[in-house]
């Protein structure tokens, strides 16, 4: 008979971590992880027949967890306020199949630049349901921009000059940097006085003023301000900050806001333990904000409120397959395994933590510490440090978990390594989304001088 344990309930937005039979403890949010005779699977579909169907390292994207997420933080806010909308960041996870799962629900688009502009293009989305927030543009991306039809959101005022020698758009904005900012590790903190982006009030001024003598219709104002937050009193305090700004804006040069964008940055959990985004809590925070600054700034219209998520829909939707490649013991215990920083590169960027499971033993006593590390020749290519684990062979699998944002997105060909493959699981099937690079992927596209002529 085969046993079957839920490793996670059903999303829950608070509550004290538990431990199945096998010892795994619960984080409260892999609901479509399961526990079958020991071997993980996803959305039912084992992770042996995923790794021995599609090879590892190999990402894994449950379709219905991102419609669930989608779907939980599009609703919370538009339950409280109708004049709303949520666009998908891109950059965050690119693969088509799950742009167009997110297109298909009613997200738009947060682009980075033209690629993810062609990509997102590529799956349907309307042009005016994407919004350009570039940095430190080359005039071609600022044409290419334009003439894709997107709304830009510029990074700077004198990028409105460059960009109006190519024609005047009907909608633009500018990203505000509101002063303060917030992140889960330094490198994700986008506002405040270090901060790369965005503009000071008094820059944004000149800017807006410039626009709207350009003739430009439609004005937004956005911000970026930091990344995987998980405290809801920041929430109420940035958009305060934003909106207040958004506000002397409309009032000095008498013009109404088409949209006020307060980014992304929406946290999920990476430790056992950590309480998930009261997402409801957070929705109510913000529009009361929102609402309260509206309306004590009579002329400032009925811009609609904009975020653009883009960890929350997909992070905890992902985990990264790899399999045991050699076990070693000297001063330290590590697990070796086919997936490296170059698969996955938070940690190595951010000291990002992951949390990681033995999938082929997850009913084994966890009775080692060991480091987790991959085939890159670095010694920050780490996964995972001092870890709880069974006693493992080559051939094992591991599960990392929260894998789906900033995974395949930041991965690399760094050692020569192919890139990964994705499979996007749907209603109990295994779908490949992306193929695995070979070896001969790495000698395309290079021709050597010599050998030519
Ligand atoms: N919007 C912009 C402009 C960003 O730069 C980012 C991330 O860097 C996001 C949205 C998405 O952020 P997150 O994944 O934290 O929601």
């Amino acid at each position: 008979m085969v046993r079957t344990t839920r490793l996670y309930p059903r999303p829950k937005l608070t509550g004290t971590p538990r431990k199945t039979d096998g010892g795994i403890p619960l984080a409260g949010i892999y609901d479509y992880l399961e526990d079958k005779d020991g071997i993980l699977t996803v959305d039912g579909v084992s992770s042996v027949e995923l790794a021995s169907r599609f090879g590892t390292p190999l990402y894994v994207y449950s379709a219905r967890r991102i419609r669930d997420n989608y779907r939980r933080i599009h609703d919370a806010f538009a339950a409280r306020r109708e004049n709303f909308r949520a666009n998908y960041a891109v950059k965050a996870n690119n693969n088509l199949s799950v742009l167009d799962l997110l297109r298909q629900e009613g997200a738009g688009a947060d682009c980075a630049g033209p690629g993810e502009i062609r990509m997102a293009r590529s799956v349907g989305f309307p042009p005016d349901r994407i919004l350009y927030s570039g940095n430190y543009n080359s005039d071609e991306e600022l044409r290419y921009g334009l003439e894709s039809g997107a709304v830009i959101n510029l990074d700077d005022g004198p990028l409105l000059e460059r960009l109006l020698k190519f024609g005047t758009p009907e909608a633009l904005c500018f990203r505000i940097n509101p002063g303060f900012g917030k992140g889960a590790y330094p490198g994700v903190v986008t506002a405040g006085p270090d901060a790369k982006f965005g503009m000071r009030e008094r820059e944004a001024l000149k800017a807006y003023r410039r626009a709207k003598e350009a003739g430009i219709e439609r004005l937004g104002v956005h911000m970026m301000a930091g990344s995987n937050v998980l405290e809801t009193p920041y929430w109420a305090a940035i958009t305060d900050r934003l909106t207040g700004i958004a506000a002397r804006i409309a009032k000095a040069l008498r013009i109404e806001l088409d949209f006020i964008d307060l980014g992304g940055g929406f946290g999920v959990p990476s430790k056992i333990g950590e309480t998930p985004l009261p997402i409801q809590d957070v929705a109510k925070k913000v529009v009361d904000a929102y609402e309260r600054r509206l309306a004590s700034t009579p002329g400032i219209g009925d811009p609609t409120l904009m975020i653009e998520p883009g960890r929350y829909l997909v992070s905890d939707a992902g985990i990264l397959l790899a399999s045991v490649t050699h076990v070693k013991t000297s001063a330290k215990r590590f697990v070796g395994c086919d997936a490296g920083m170059n698969t996955l590169l938070r940690p190595a960027l951010y000291g990002a933590y992951h949390e990681i499971l033995p999938a082929t033993k997850l009913r084994a006593r966890r009775s080692v510490r060991a480091n987790v590390t991959g085939p890159i020749c670095e010694n920050t290519d780490m996964l995972g440090k001092d870890r709880r684990l069974p006693r493992l062979e080559v051939g094992d699998l591991l599960a990392v978990l929260n894998a789906g944002a900033y995974g395949y997105a930041m991965a690399s060909r760094f050692n020569s390594r192919p890139m990964p493959a994705e499979v996007l699981v749907v209603d109990g099937e295994a779908h490949l989304v992306r193929e695995r690079e070979t070896l001969d992927d790495l000698v395309r596209g290079e021709p050597v001088p010599s050998a030519v002529a």
